[in-house]
């Protein structure tokens, strides 16, 4: 007997929800997006089509995810795509996974560029592009330039640009300033890597399949931190800007940071979840 719809989405609902310990509304979020990603459809369609069977085809597609998810890879992976700022950014394991986290920094990055200047913003770290990618289709009369160490990373963050039709931005290959060393920006951002490199969090859940060279960095997670920060008082116009993430105990080391190397009104922003994680100045 085929399985329905309805009937593929409750088992494997339940599955997924004792292997990752999901409450029951994100196991059944899951199962519908591996499932409208497997039948290339809306969840809108699964529900009007709720009877409908699945081909053995289908069946067999669908269970090759949920094995895949139930290993513990991130669903962002697996469906090839996260939503970051309202714009679908294409995701690869050579990446970052966006984070809603992430969203607070664009969002102090434009409260920090007027609409109507040619300002020059430059990201460090671009990943998948989503931070540089979402400034320049905010702000197009900006220039953006983009950085990324990893070859691989820099061809997701083009296919991306390329995607969402954004034109103005520069992709360079970079250890953070090497390539831009005699430019100068008004704005400077980043979601570098900021984790202890001994941290036990990297060994556990989506944090596994992600690239170690975006989360990791030194033995208290700030060694990039004060590469960024230094190189930035050489590269920054007069009044311009840096804004970068950071985890959620670094905020204090972070702005002593800035206030050593001579920034004024240094100060970090709280995220959704009240946590400390932007410092600007
Ligand atoms: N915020 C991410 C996490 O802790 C880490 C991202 C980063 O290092 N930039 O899951």
């Amino acid at each position: 007997m085929p399985q329905t719809i309805t009937q593929a989405l409750l088992n494997n609902q339940t599955l997924l929800a004792q292997a990752l310990q999901l409450e029951k509304i994100e196991a059944r979020i899951e199962a519908q997006a591996l499932l409208s990603h497997t039948l290339g459809v809306s969840k809108a369609y699964l529900i009007a089509h709720r009877d409908e069977p699945l081909n053995p085809l289908q069946e067999n597609q669908f269970q090759t995810l949920v094995a895949q998810r139930l290993k513990g890879e991130p669903i962002a992976y697996i469906l090839g795509e996260r939503e970051f700022y309202s714009l679908p950014f294409k995701v690869t394991p050579a990446v970052l996974i966006p984070r809603p986290e992430t969203e607070l920094l664009v969002e102090l990055a434009l409260a920090h560029i007027p609409q109507n200047t040619p300002l020059r913003i430059l990201d460090l770290g671009t990943g998948s592009g989503a931070v540089a990618i979402t400034l320049a289709k905010h702000r197009p009369l900006a220039s953006v330039t983009a950085i990324d160490q990893s070859l691989e990373a820099l061809n997701v963050a083009r296919d991306n640009a390329a995607r969402l039709a954004t034109t103005n931005i520069t992709f360079l290959q970079s250890d953070w300033y090497q390539s831009v060393k005699h430019q100068i920006f008004d704005i400077i951002v980043s979601n570098p890597p900021y984790i202890a490199k001994n941290d036990i969090h990297l060994r556990q859940g989506d944090l596994r399949f992600e690239p170690i060279s975006a989360l990791a960095s030194g033995i208290d997670g700030l060694t990039d931190i004060h590469t960024i920060v230094n190189g930035a008082k050489t590269h920054l116009s007069p009044g311009g800007w840096l804004l970068f993430e950071h985890g959620y105990d670094q905020a204090e080391a972070c702005k002593a940071l800035l206030d050593l190397h001579g920034f004024i009104h240094a100060e970090s922003v709280n995220d959704l979840a009240k946590i400390p994680r932007v410092t600007l100045g």
